[in-house]
């Protein structure tokens, strides 16, 4: 984090104090702590960062390059909020805190390139991510051949995208009606670096909705949920995306606001805490209330028993703000454990993160990497063919570190698990019910 320069005192009332004070130091924490767990450095455990932005709230310290750093390093996995018998807002307040951060400190020039090409112009707008990875993915070859040429962050960036051509899913219409008896409406947010690399997810999903009595809706006026912007410090930006949101849900006409990633889920689900003192409070408030990821939302109602065998042993990985943020852990494996065909085996260490974190494998890639290869050591004890999870930063960073191991390990989102087992058996077929297109595995291809 060497560049930056300390800047003036932070307001006290940035970082909210009554909050700070609900952490009692009992350190229980800190091996839930990734960062701790790998450094060993207090200053890198939970317990740690509330010191540190206690006394920036206090106004004993200044974020310092040094005192940034250690907050920078944390990636907001809350794995630490789980392990809190206070109950310790961990994550709205390092929120809170990178949100003073990004006020009141300048970043070293490298990091506020990418916050600004990444988070603020490409990663929110599909239509320019798609715009931007068309020549990236014709030219992969020969940039493969340069690697060794091209600066470290676009390399990595690189080798995160799905290997082999684009998906060939057209977009989700508006409406997909249900099979059968209408038992729900729905509408599902389609998210923007997820609707590009992974349209078959968010086929999987109107598909399942339907073949359960859903009928799904994916309003037009949608657009990205904030999270990256609000996990690092964008604080107004994710409230404005918010804001668009709300007003974009027709609230009255749908039973639930469905989403297949974990990370848009948590940050929908904090839509009322966001917009507080918004004059959209009480609408925020209602949508949050009415958020439900995908898999929580269809063991809620009971699945049809999906007919189709998926031969697969799956091994699931437990998304960090789907564990941690939302407290959703046995839904998903209850839905595969419905899958006939399917052998569910335990992954060590399953809600352990795998490094994704949003931007953080790219602004963070040594402890990133250390913490991929943790996860992948775990995913080959398995013996598993398919690894499940459910948020697309997992299922690029999981996929990555497979391709680099040369495991032939197939990465899918359990509603693409669950698509197959209602007969929908590839990509290709979700949209247009033909059975015979086929994919490469993601990790193997
Ligand atoms: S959010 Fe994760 S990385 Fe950050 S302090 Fe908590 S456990 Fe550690
Ligand atoms: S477990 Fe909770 S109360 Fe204990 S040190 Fe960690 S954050 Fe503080």
């Amino acid at each position: 984090m060497a560049g930056g320069k300390a800047a003036q005192t932070v307001p006290q009332a940035a970082i909210p104090m009554d909050q700070l004070l609900r952490c009692v130091h009992c350190g229980l924490c800190t091996s839930a702590c990734p960062t701790y767990l790998e450094l060993g450095n207090e200053a890198d455990s939970p317990r740690g960062r509330l010191y540190l932005m206690r006394a920036v709230a206090e106004g004993r310290l200044e974020w310092t390059a040094d005192v940034v750093g250690h907050l920078d390093l944390c990636l907001e996995c809350r794995a630490c909020e789980t392990a809190c018998p206070a109950g310790v807002p961990y994550g709205q307040l390092l929120e809170a805190a990178r949100a003073d951060i990004a006020r009141t400190y300048r970043r070293p020039w490298r990091e506020r390139l990418l916050l600004a090409l990444l988070r603020d112009m490409l990663f929110p707008y599909p239509g320019r991510l798609a715009a931007a990875l068309r020549p990236v993915r014709s030219l992969r070859g020969a940039l493969k051949r340069l690697a060794g040429l091209l600066p470290g962050d676009v390399r990595r960036m690189l080798a995160l995208l799905p290997p082999g051509a684009p998906s060939a899913c057209p977009p989700l219409p508006s409406v997909i009606p249900a099979q059968g008896l209408r038992r729900y409406r729905v509408a599902l947010l389609t998210g923007c670096v997820a609707q590009v690399l992974f349209p078959e997810v968010n086929w999987a999903t109107a598909r399942v909705l339907a073949a359960n009595g859903c009928e799904v809706v994916v309003p037009a006026r949608q657009g990205c949920c904030g999270a990256l912007h609000l996990h690092s410090g964008a604080r107004e930006a994710a409230r404005a995306f918010a804001r668009r949101n709300v007003a974009a849900f027709d609230l009255d006409d749908v039973d639930a606001v469905i989403t297949n990633a974990a990370g848009c889920g948590s940050t929908l689900k904090e839509y009322g805490h966001l917009l507080q003192d918004d004059a959209a409070a009480s609408q925020a408030a209602r949508f949050a209330g009415k958020v439900r990821d995908v898999a929580e939302f269809l063991a809620g109602i009971g699945i049809v028993p999906p007919a189709q065998p998926v031969h697969r042993v799956v091994a699931y990985h437990d998304a960090c703000h789907l564990a941690h943020g939302q407290g959703i852990r046995s839904e998903p494996r209850q839905l595969l454990r419905a899958i006939p065909g399917l052998r569910l085996v335990e992954l060590p260490g399953a809600d352990h993160c795998c490094g994704s974190a949003g931007l953080y494998n790219i602004l963070q890639p040594a402890m990133a990497a250390r913490l991929l290869e943790k996860k992948i050591a775990a995913i080959a004890s398995t013996g598993a063919d398919t690894v499940a999870t459910g948020n697309p930063g997992c299922l690029m960073q999981i996929a990555k570190g497979l391709r680099e191991r040369g495991l032939a390990v197939d990465v899918r989102h359990p509603v693409e698990l669950l698509a197959e087992a209602y007969g929908f058996s590839r990509a290709g077929d979700l949209s247009t019910g033909d059975d015979s297109s086929t994919r490469g595995a993601r990790a193997g291809a």
